[in-house]
């Protein structure tokens, strides 16, 4: 085989292994994304039940300032019933007294029940919190798994352009030119082998002289439709 074809070959694959590399590394960011979308999630579940909390023991506490309160006007009736003049009015004071009592039983009833459900929030922050926890460590795991993978894919990439760069200043300037011009196109298969007489990248059938040259391998042979640089069949792909 030509020299320069197997260096040609030589460069197709470091191109190639380069290729890989980059669709892998596309892959990680989604990845990356979800680790920290599952986290968000489950500080919001946090931060919500959280807040209901917050605003439900605010709720409590006024309806105990209005217990207070109404209790503080049963004193005050009280105080009015010692010094009423009629029998009427003591009768009226009582009335008024029977009213507050009824109030502050609903308040005290609604509070009961607040204080309940206070209890089942309670419970439900606290399995939110520790799934939390369990989340956080996970997804730092995984993290960490992916980001040393990103760096060890990132140190080959880094040393396959050096050796590209290496293998590009060893082709002689007409190879470099013709791979230069077909290479953003047909990135990884610049050199094609022959299949059944046609292109082994665009398919064309392939004239019969052509077909000898290719064999002869003397000199490099494009294909006239999409000049990729062609190989006969018994050629092996790779160095
Ligand atoms: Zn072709």
């Amino acid at each position: 085989m030509l020299e320069e074809i197997k260096q040609l070959l030589i460069l197709q694959n470091l191109d190639q292994q380069i290729l890989a590399i980059r669709e892998e590394l596309k892959l990680y960011r989604p990845q990356l994304e979800n680790l920290k979308q599952k986290v968000q999630e489950k500080k919001e579940q946090v931060d919500g039940l959280s807040h209901s909390g917050t605003s439900s023991l605010k709720e409590r506490r006024r309806m105990e300032a209005e217990i207070a309160d109404k209790e503080s006007l049963i004193q005050k009736y009280q105080r009015q019933q010692m010094e009423v003049k009629t029998n009427r009015e003591y009768q009226a004071i009582t009335t008024e007294i029977g009213n507050v009592r009824t109030q502050i039983e609903a308040l005290e009833d609604q509070v009961l029940a607040i204080l309940t459900q206070e209890d089942e929030q309670k419970q439900q922050l606290d399995q939110c919190k520790e799934e939390l926890t369990r989340i956080e460590a996970e997804t730092t795991r995984e993290r960490l798994r992916i980001e040393a993978i990103i760096e060890e894919r990132k140190t080959r990439l880094d040393k396959l352009k050096k050796e590209r760069k290496t293998c590009l200043t060893q082709l002689t300037t007409e190879v470099r030119e013709i791979y230069d011009r077909i290479v953003d196109r047909y990135v990884g298969s610049v050199v094609v082998q022959v299949i059944n007489g046609s292109c082994g990248g665009c398919y064309m059938q392939l004239l019969p002289q052509l077909l000898v040259e290719v064999h002869q391998g003397r000199k490099i042979k494009r294909c006239s439709r999409c000049m990729r640089v062609l190989i006969s069949e018994e050629a092996p792909r790779s160095p």
